[in-house]
């Protein structure tokens, strides 16, 4: 009889001193640890390391390769397409490398590879400033930032990346380099747009913008009849409004709780959610122009601290769903295109499925398509359709609505998609997406990771490969 010994005994062995952090399969934490935030995806990786240094991450990555196995980094699991997590390969988990330092007169914050966005909102609002994220507080800072990052700030301070002064990355020898305008410039460059592509990021610096003690949020809802009427209105409100006025619109489903109305329980809308960088009476005075659109349903903005903001929607999108993402980036809302946007806005198939437009003007807009690898600064919108529900028996209903709204909406779009909102969607979606930076983001990647160790991402291409 021959016995063979699985990845994950080797691993516990050659890497004694992790041994309690390694999972593998028949561990009691196994299916726990394999999961991801997008409960589609079932993926069974041959262990996981749960790295809380650059040291250990090092350590994984040069194991994996004497072994031949493949590598997926995990931040906190919330890519949609599963990039977290890969089949018999090794799991680098960054979740135990944490740790958040603010300095008060430089106005930076220093973050853990690991850390969520809600950890670093919660410690910089201490000090009346944010750095500009996305719109859930459990996403990881890792996948989002690398991938570029928008959310609520985007048009008062630019995208994440913009914010990004420097990192620390373990490269795919084991060696780790600091990565800023003047050390690795071309790796800091891939770094900002690039994902996860080019090493692991165990340490992130950014700068801190002044928000004081809360921003002015809340959303405008309208019949979803009346769809196409408050979408020519955004088309042309939003982007001629300051830079202080972020307004990302929805074709959604009220949620049945308590903030709403009764009455507008599990209505089917149109809604743009409002993030103001100002006082109350500002708010109100910038956003008077909606009153006079259709017949709003509820018109509701006022303070709320930028960390409550953030955690607004973590109830709603929790881990374990099903979710199917379809995304675009847009520059023209025609009124054929709105038509579009009406008809699949009235058949959301479920409470949680929606289609969000994100702005990405005004200070995004600030930095030019070739100064990082985030190649759509001059779109207008990043446009996402969410397929959302709890009961796995839905996900053929959601993933169907989702491709079809997509392939309507498709054709007038821009061309490529922002990563962090696609699937597994092949090379010519890359391609798509990373268009004129494409070639240089090759010759980066061939600089630092020339035998693709890093390739469970929207894949950058080695030249050599
Ligand atoms: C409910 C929900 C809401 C979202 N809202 C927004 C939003 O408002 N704005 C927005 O911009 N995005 C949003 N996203 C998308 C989000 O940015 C991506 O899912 C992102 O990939 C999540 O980062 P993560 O670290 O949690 O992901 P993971 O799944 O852990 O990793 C995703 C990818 O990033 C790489 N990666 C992660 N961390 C590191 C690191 N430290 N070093 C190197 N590579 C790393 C991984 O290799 C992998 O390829 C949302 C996602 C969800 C599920």
């Amino acid at each position: 009889m021959t016995t063979t010994t699985s990845l994950a005994e080797i691993a516990r062995r050659d890497l004694a001193d992790l041994n309690d952090r390694i999972v593998g399969p028949g561990d009691p934490a196994y299916d726990e640890a394999r999961a991801v935030h997008n409960a589609m995806i079932d993926r069974h990786p041959a262990l996981l390391v749960r790295c809380s240094s650059a040291e250990d991450v090092a350590r994984a990555i040069a194991f994996a390769r004497a072994h031949g196995a493949p590598i997926a980094v995990r931040g906190a699991g919330h890519n949609g397409g599963g990039l977290g997590v890969v089949d018999e390969g090794v799991v680098i988990d960054l979740a135990g490398i944490t740790g958040i330092v603010i300095d008060s007169e430089a106005h930076t914050v220093r973050v853990g590879g690991g850390c969520t966005w809600g950890e670093v909102d919660r410690a910089t609002a201490q000090h009346g400033r944010a750095t500009p994220s996305g719109i859930i507080s459990t996403t990881g800072v890792g996948g989002l930032t690398l991938g570029g990052g928008l959310g609520h700030l985007t048009r008062r301070f630019g995208l994440t990346i913009d914010s990004l002064l420097g990192a620390d990355v373990v490269l795919a020898d084991g060696s780790t380099v600091h990565a800023s305008a003047d050390e690795h410039p071309e790796l800091f460059w891939a770094l900002r747009g690039g994902g996860g592509n080019f090493g692991i990021v165990t340490s992130f610096e950014f700068r801190t913008h002044p928000i004081g003690t809360a921003v002015m949020a809340g959303p405008t809802f309208w019949p979803i009849e009346q769809l196409p009427d408050a979408m020519r209105f955004y088309r042309e409100f939003a982007p001629s409004a300051p830079r202080a006025v972020n307004g990302f619109f929805a074709a959604m489903t009220v949620p049945p709780a308590d903030m709403f109305p009764a009455e507008l329980h599990l209505r089917k809308v149109a809604a743009v959610m409002w993030c103001v960088v100002g006082s109350e009476e500002e708010a109100t005075r910038l956003l008077a122009p909606v009153h006079d659109i259709g017949t709003p349903l509820l018109h509701h903005v006022g303070p709320v601290p930028h960390p409550a903001l953030q955690s607004l929607f973590d109830g709603l999108y929790p881990k374990g769903l099903q979710y199917y993402w379809r995304a675009d980036f847009v520059n023209e809302l025609s009124d054929e295109l709105i038509d579009q946007h009406l008809t699949w806005g009235q058949k959301l198939p479920t409470m949680l499925s929606a289609m969000h437009l994100y702005p990405i003007d005004g200070a995004a807009h600030d930095v030019a398509n070739t100064d990082t690898a985030f190649s759509y600064r001059d779109a207008q919108y990043a446009e996402v359709i969410l397929g959302a529900d709890p009961d796995p028996a839905n996900a053929d209903a959601i993933r169907d609505w989702t491709v079809g709204y997509w392939e309507v909406t498709h054709p007038y779009s821009a061309g490529g998609a922002y990563v962090n909102f696609m699937m597994d969607e092949g090379q010519d979606r890359v391609h798509a997406t990373y268009r004129d930076n494409y070639d240089r983001l090759a010759r980066i990647k061939t600089q630092y990771d020339p035998d693709n160790v890093f390739h469970v991402n929207q894949n950058i291409h080695p030249t050599t490969t």
